[in-house]
């Protein structure tokens, strides 16, 4: 039944009128022009895709799926405009939430090292993560190192960098958006911190249930779906999601006959990808 990777698209930050981005999303590729992004979906459609709910694009392989990962402040504009130009129903996109960025401002993730970055040296970050090596001082690096800090370490680099408060407030939709946006499409979790879910696990349990709980409470509705932060996961955290009650577990990699490990397309970063399996199908 699950047996193919689905056709999920991936999207995170979206240029559109309103949207003001630094050049990090730019240079690491995470960034679509609106336009560019319905010219893919109309690419898709035309092949033998119709719009579907996430179920559906799982269990057959005739529909389309549009998920947008880390609630980024541009997304309730681009989910007015795909309203808009398809008269897109409920369930056929889904919003990924995270909601220590959207509803608690306590930011976590790249986007804070992103703009850790531009008010300290990198070399300086680099040095407090124990990345002496020159050659391993690059974003990747610490990418790899930094998404497995627990909590309180990540507490600790906030507390040890200035950063801009303010235009990390700006950049993620508030807690009215988040209502808001409810409304038009589907909320997912995309959990609390965003690390690396396979470490410090006692918190990553408490992470995956209460985002749900909070999810839930805020949109008034149930939240079936969790979508790792940076795709790692494991048969632990599987399992961690399935105990709090959620139906699918959505990451890059596609695992068949697996509900909690469902693969996707990054818009950018898997376009080859996806153009050749839209060859084959
Ligand atoms: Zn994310």
């Amino acid at each position: 039944m699950y047996l193919k990777k689905p056709m999920i698209i991936m999207v995170h930050r979206i240029e559109c009128n309103d949207s003001s981005i630094n050049d990090p999303y730019y240079q690491r590729n995470l960034v679509v022009k609106i336009d560019d992004l319905i010219e893919i979906i109309n690419i898709i459609l035309k092949s033998k895709y119709s719009f579907g709910t996430l179920k559906q694009s799982i269990e057959t392989n005739n529909h389309l799926h549009i998920t947008f990962d880390d609630g980024y402040k541009e997304h309730l504009t681009a989910a007015k405009k795909l309203k808009k130009e398809y008269g897109l129903k409920k369930e056929y996109c889904s919003f990924a939430i995270n909601i220590g960025n959207s509803l608690f401002s306590e930011f976590s993730g790249m986007d804070l090292i992103y703009n850790i970055i531009q008010n300290n040296s990198i070399e300086e970050l680099c040095n407090y993560l124990s990345i002496y090596h020159q050659k391993n001082c690059n974003i990747e690096f610490l990418k790899e190192i930094y998404i497995k800090k627990s909590i309180s370490e990540i507490k600790s680099i906030k507390n040890s960098f200035k950063f801009d408060k303010e235009i990390l407030k700006n950049q993620f939709l508030n807690k009215q958006e988040v209502i808001e946006l409810s409304k038009l499409f589907n909320i997912i979790s995309h959990g609390i911190y965003h690390r690396d879910l396979r470490y410090h696990k006692s918190f990553s349990q408490r992470e995956i249930f209460n985002s749900k709980k909070h999810l839930e409470q805020l949109c008034n509705q149930p939240i079936d779906v969790f979508c790792y932060p940076e795709g790692k996961n494991d048969e632990e955290v599987w399992q961690m999601c399935k105990d709090s009650g959620y139906k699918f577990g959505l990451s890059i990699n596609h695992a068949p006959n697996n509900p909690y490990k469902i693969g996707r397309y990054c818009i950018n970063r898997n376009i080859a990808e996806l153009s050749r399996d839209l060859n084959d199908a």
